[in-house]
């Protein structure tokens, strides 16, 4: 028969990142609601790109609202023609959320690989050069 004690350190721990997990999924869902709700291009209080705006170029974000708008309107074709690098970036970006996130073996057997060196250059170099592609190649 277990005592007390016993059974408090059988208790599943609380771990702290079960808050920021609830924080980044309130975040997630209130931006789906806005984006569901309303179409980032005919709406004025959207918050535009500074980039974009000092220099005219597209970023590699550029698009992202419109992408996801069209996506939760359930027109995939159309949201990938607002950002094609989504498309790589959206799994890239949930796997480095999951391995902040977590403190499973799998999520720090991942984050090795997410925050190595070799992965971050290759993240930076293709987002330049997408940056490049979609401003030089243009309506991409
Ligand atoms: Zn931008």
């Amino acid at each position: 028969m277990p005592t007390s004690s016993t059974a408090t350190t059988q208790q599943r721990p609380i771990h702290n990142n079960a808050i920021a997990w609830c924080v980044v999924g309130v975040v997630l869902l209130v931006v789906a609601v806005v984006l569901l709700c309303y179409d980032p291009v005919g709406t004025w209080w959207m918050p535009q790109c500074a980039f974009h705006s000092l220099t005219g170029w597209k970023c590699p974000g550029c698009g992202a609202m419109r992408f996801t708008h069209a996506l939760l309107h359930g027109h995939p074709l159309e949201a990938l023609s607002y950002n094609y690098f989504l498309i790589v970036m959206l799994p890239i970006l949930a796997l480095v959320a999951y391995t902040g996130l977590s403190h499973s073996q799998r999520a720090l057997r991942w984050s090795r690989w997410v925050y190595s060196p070799a992965f971050i250059a290759a993240l930076l170099i293709a987002s330049v050069l997408w940056t490049v592609i979609r401003n030089v190649v243009g309506s991409i």
